[in-house]
């Protein structure tokens, strides 16, 4: 038996481990090592409750908390199984090898994180996700080493390989010969993160761009809840991109201001009381937006030593990139796009509607609900990658594949086509455009007149790709991936005009109410270039 997983960060790596523990040979392709992947990005830690902790914190908590923070639409059975296996994850964590913080004593300690009734964040220093991604990479590499793991390099999604609405692999692009190359795989798993391309700077990686979802979409999967995009309430802004200032200063006990006539106003705490700070992140980037000052965040009052332990990321970030001392003064802050609540539509096994299919990680969307909590995405990246893992094991394989020659020679046709042709209009040009349609019309606060304007520019921009054919400014990929790019981002829209209410991370000026009408996940479909959203009533994605 043979599986394809595509994305190397945390939940792709998670997959192949658990797959290969359990004797199945796994191939798992990236366009650049683990190392570069948005997993090593994440600082703030990983959410679990862990036996013995003295504080009352138990797995019904973390499980009431997480459907809270997703306002009842994220699923109840994948929550629960997600916030049961927090303990066996970072079990599972520390014994190869990730060395999370402890205390005098010897005991891991946590962090609040916002939407949280007890603290319950395990970090590692404040390089969590770099410390998972290397104990996750030196396994691979032991599988590596007895051939149960094959990893390779410079390998895009480009399309999946479906006969009968059943999936034997994946059409991969590669950056080095510029040619597709055909895997077949009696199981594929894809695990290629967020959308950040959607919406240009944003605080996530640019190798997530969303397109392989896109792709996924026109060839017939159902993607859900897309309209959920979580802009985190405080970043920095610098000319690349915007960093992240993680909700760890907040759990550090930071504090949020802005300036009235020379006096700091603190907002949250004013308005919330004493947790306002740690109050959700919609609601906190919804209070900065609404406010129509520049916000800032104070941690300065905290003793040099602390912020150098458990905070230095942050530290460098400031002072890096904006000279800023975070010991001495506050640090300006804005909300941006941060994660996707939305994605590939999976089953409780993480399948796609497509058999033989599987979506883990950010790039799937099951848990989260209308809005995720911070610390719990490195939990279900983690969790995702071993569910799908267990039950592709579990299955018998078909092994015959089907003859997809002639659908594989006429891919390989259109790219060489596109190849020889020339176009003046640079695909960059679109992206950017693209970002700032997103940023108007899908902000933190939408309405019927935005989405309806998002829609038509998108219906433009898609025209115009259409026309292009080639674009010599930059590498093929950005060719090839722009049109599922352009089509996730239609569906985005659409389904944020579909949902008539507010919920979450979805707030729309014109339905400020939350209605039970909507109290469902939005699952839109894809065909002849139309979209089609419904809500899942009867449930089909909870089983
Ligand atoms: C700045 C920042 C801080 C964060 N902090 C935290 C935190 O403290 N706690 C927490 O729980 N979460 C945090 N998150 C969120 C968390 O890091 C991510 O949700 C999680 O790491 C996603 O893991 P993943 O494996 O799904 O995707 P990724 O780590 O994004 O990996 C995606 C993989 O897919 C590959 N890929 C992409 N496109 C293609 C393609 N077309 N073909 C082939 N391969 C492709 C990429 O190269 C990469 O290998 C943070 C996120 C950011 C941006």
């Amino acid at each position: 038996m043979e599986a394809l997983v595509i994305g190397s960060g945390i939940a792709g790596m998670a997959c192949a481990v658990r797959l290969a523990r359990q004797g199945i040979h796994t191939t798992l392709v990236s366009p650049a090592p683990s190392e570069h992947s948005e997993s090593v990005m994440a600082a703030g830690g990983i959410n679990a409750t862990l036996q013995g902790n003295d504080d009352g914190d138990s797995v019904e908590s973390h499980v009431l908390d997480t459907l809270k923070g997703g306002c009842f639409i994220g699923g109840e059975k994948a929550v629960k199984g997600l916030c049961e296996h927090g303990e066996e994850i970072i079990r599972y964590l520390e014994s190869i090898g990730t060395v999370f913080s402890v205390d005098s004593e010897n005991k891991p300690v946590r962090r609040a994180f916002g939407g949280q009734s007890h603290k319950r964040t395990y970090y590692c220093g404040s390089s969590t996700g770099k410390q998972i991604v290397s104990a996750l990479v030196m396994e691979a590499r032991r599988f590596e080493a007895v051939g149960m793991i094959t990893r390779r390099l410079r390998l895009n999604f480009y399309s999946a390989l479906i006969k009968d609405g059943v999936c034997c692999g994946a059409l991969l692009f590669n950056d080095s010969s510029s040619r597709l190359e055909a895997f077949y795989s009696d199981f594929t798993v894809i695990a290629t993160g967020g959308q950040n391309a959607l919406f240009g700077k944003t605080t996530g990686s640019t190798l997530c761009d969303g397109y392989a979802a896109g792709k996924l979409f026109m060839q017939g999967a159902e993607l859900k809840n897309l309209e959920f995009i979580q802009y985190h309430p405080t970043t920095l802004e610098t000319p690349q991109k915007k960093m992240l200032i993680s909700e760890a200063v907040r759990g550090e006990g930071g504090r949020l201001f802005y300036l009235e006539n020379g006096e700091r106003v603190y907002f949250m705490e004013e308005k919330y009381g004493e947790k306002g700070n740690l109050m959700t992140r919609d609601l906190i980037s919804r209070e900065i937006y609404a406010c129509g000052k520049e916000a800032f965040l104070d941690i300065s009052f905290l003793d040099g030593k602390t912020i150098d332990e458990r905070l230095s990321e942050v530290r460098d970030i400031c002072m890096k990139y904006r000279g800023i001392d975070i010991k001495k003064e506050p640090i300006p802050v804005s909300p941006s796009v941060h994660f996707f609540m939305g994605g590939l539509a999976v089953h409780l096994n993480h399948e796609t509607n497509i058999e033989n299919l599987f979506a883990v990680g950010e790039c799937a969307s099951i848990y989260h609900g209308a809005n995720r909590l911070g610390g719990n995405s490195l939990l279900s990246a983690m969790y995702s990658g071993f569910v799908a893992g267990t039950e592709i094991a579990g299955r018998t394989s078909h092994r015959k594949y089907p003859d997809l020659t002639a659908y594989m020679e006429g891919e390989r046709k259109n790219l060489k086509k596109s190849f020889d042709s020339k176009s003046t209009f640079p695909v960059f040009y679109i992206r950017d455009m693209l970002a700032e349609t997103m940023k108007d019309d899908l902000g933190i606060v939408r309405d019927e007149k935005s989405l309806e304007a998002g829609l038509s520019d998108i219906g433009y921009y898609l025209s115009i790709a259409e026309k292009i054919r080639y674009d010599r400014s930059v590498p093929p990929y950005f060719n090839y991936s722009l049109k599922a790019i352009l089509t996730i981002a239609g569906a985005t829209v659409y389904s944020a005009r579909e949902r008539r209410e507010s919920r979450g991370a979805h707030y729309r000026s014109d339905h400020t109410d939350t209605k039970e009408e909507y109290a469902y996940s939005s699952i839109v479909s894809y065909g002849n270039g139309d979209y089609t959203v419904r809500l899942d009533k009867e449930q089909i994605y909870e089983s």
